[in-house]
């Protein structure tokens, strides 16, 4: 009951909760004011957990692309925000109050202009349908609790693994459900009908996502990491989404006439050199074993579980989620390894010294926590586990410990491992395939695929002379 008239009290001192494209009242509790207060300090933590990618020239022209669809929008008067993250997630999201993020992951599987105005269009449509908000005042009502910026912060040293949920995962970076994609990509096909953009990108670029996910899921089980897929898609194909089909179908009845720009040079010339995968400086992984070249240090994690390495983290989590390894960095050690373990969990731990071939290590274990500490170049990295509930590392422990026995200096051929990837684009000569231009391609064994994807000539179709393509090297 004290909820309910919270949220009344809300709703009239917001006093505009009308929603700017139904015209309809919604159930929302916040002001234009407050979502754009809302998104701008999510947007904080956004850039603090997905770096804001180095390139102005490219940060300059989906800026560009964005603002000139946000104008045809139902909310023309915000002020919309575009960013592209340095991220090889493929994803696309959008905070309350107009902010719109796009990561260099998914720019790698679009092939012009218009698909990445469409994936714009649809982000832009979660703002303008004000989707953030009403999820968050649903939240608020039913006491969830659920606040957008507690999405971001990852907390997990302090409090374990109990937040790794909300690194990875949360309702802004997995979607908003079925309705409002739908919605999302309606709103999108809409604006674009308004621009000079072909509204039926929506559908193309739907199906290029739609194949990626589809293979990459195959690869990632291959490669040992998680899947990439993004946040608007669902089950069936868009060639068999009737729904979607009907809703962009509408927009392109509606379609100025000149709404056919495609600005496939525009967009390769934009993207072209673009980093591909993981980037260097915050180390790779392959294999479930991470690489850290400038530090020169390299560590296996348990091969069946997930790896995520954030700018500000790198974070293992066991296959049910009920463990978590972390490691940790700290550039200024006192003392033998061994007095830095008892420090960090306390004298009652049972600590062992080793040597990890030449490097000085310790080993600590307690019921709740363990791990190890190892010195390399003046450094120490820490290595620890921790557990949901009580008892939940103990299946665990042998993992755990060859984690900390697997650190090492990095090897001259696990040095090139750690290259960083980026995007060329090439002009195809006569006779060239997709099957040749991955022999002997930085994307190991299944270049072919990735290449097919990327120039959306997946699962058939071979370059034609001329053509611009791209590759990976
Ligand atoms: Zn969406």
């Amino acid at each position: 009951m004290r909820i309910l008239i919270t949220a009344l009290a809300l709703a009239l001192l917001s006093g505009c909760a009308q929603n700017p494209v139904t015209g309809q009242n919604d159930f929302v509790m916040m002001s234009e004011s407050q979502e754009v207060a809302t998104g701008r300090r999510a947007d904080v933590q956004v850039k603090k957990q997905y770096r804001v990618y180095e390139s102005k020239a490219l940060q300059d022209y989906v800026n560009r692309v964005g603002q000139r669809i946000a104008k045809q929008s139902h909310r023309p008067d915000l002020q919309y925000h575009f960013t592209v993250l340095d991220s090889p997630e493929i994803n696309a999201f959008a905070l309350p109050g107009g902010y719109v993020y796009i990561t260099r992951g998914i720019l790698a599987y679009l092939n012009s202009e218009a698909e990445l105005a469409a994936v714009v269009g649809h982000e832009i449509g979660h703002v303008t349908a004000r989707h953030g908000v009403r999820q968050q005042s649903a939240a608020q009502a039913t006491n969830i609790g659920l606040t957008i910026a507690s999405i971001f912060v990852p907390e997990i040293g302090s409090t374990g693994g109990q937040n790794i949920a909300n690194i990875v995962g949360g309702a802004l970076l997995s979607g908003y459900g079925r309705e409002h994609e739908l919605e999302a990509d309606r709103l999108g096909a809409e604006y674009l009908a308004r621009t000079e953009y072909d509204p039926q990108a929506i559908i193309k670029v739907v199906g290029v996502l739609k194949n990626q996910e589809l293979k990459d899921a195959e690869l990632a089980k291959q490669e040992g990491r998680e899947p990439r897929r993004y946040h608007g898609l669902f089950a069936s194909h868009p060639d068999n989404d009737t729904r979607l089909q009907q809703a962009v179908g509408e927009a392109s009845k509606n379609a100025a006439p000149q709404a056919h720009f495609e600005g496939r040079e525009e967009f390769l010339r934009s993207t072209d050199g673009l980093l591909f995968g993981d980037s260097s400086d915050q180390g790779v992984v392959r294999n479930n074993r991470f690489y850290h070249g400038e530090l020169g240090i390299t560590v296996a994690f348990p091969k069946s579980w997930q790896v995520h390495n954030l700018p500000d983290a790198l974070v293992a989590v066991s296959p049910q989620g009920e463990a978590m390894l972390q490691m940790k960095m700290d550039q200024k050690p006192r003392g033998i390894p061994a007095d830095y373990a008892r420090r960090l969990v306390g004298s009652g731990a049972q600590v062992r010294s080793l040597d990890l071939d030449g490097l000085t290590a310790a080993t600590f274990e307690l019921p709740n926590t363990m791990g190890g500490v190892i010195y390399h170049n003046r450094y120490a990295y820490i290595l620890q586990a921790q557990a949901k509930a009580r008892g939940g590392l103990s299946t665990h422990r042998n993992e755990i410990f060859d984690t900390v026995r697997s650190f090492h200096s990095i090897t001259a051929d696990e040095r090139k491992l750690v290259k960083p990837l980026s995007i060329r684009v090439i002009i195809a000569r006569t006779g060239d395939t997709y099957a040749g231009l991955a022999q002997g391609s930085p994307l190991g064994k299944s270049a072919e695929t990735y290449l097919r994807l990327m120039n959306a000539q997946y699962p058939d179709g071979e370059p034609q002379a001329g053509q611009r393509i791209k590759i990976v090297e």
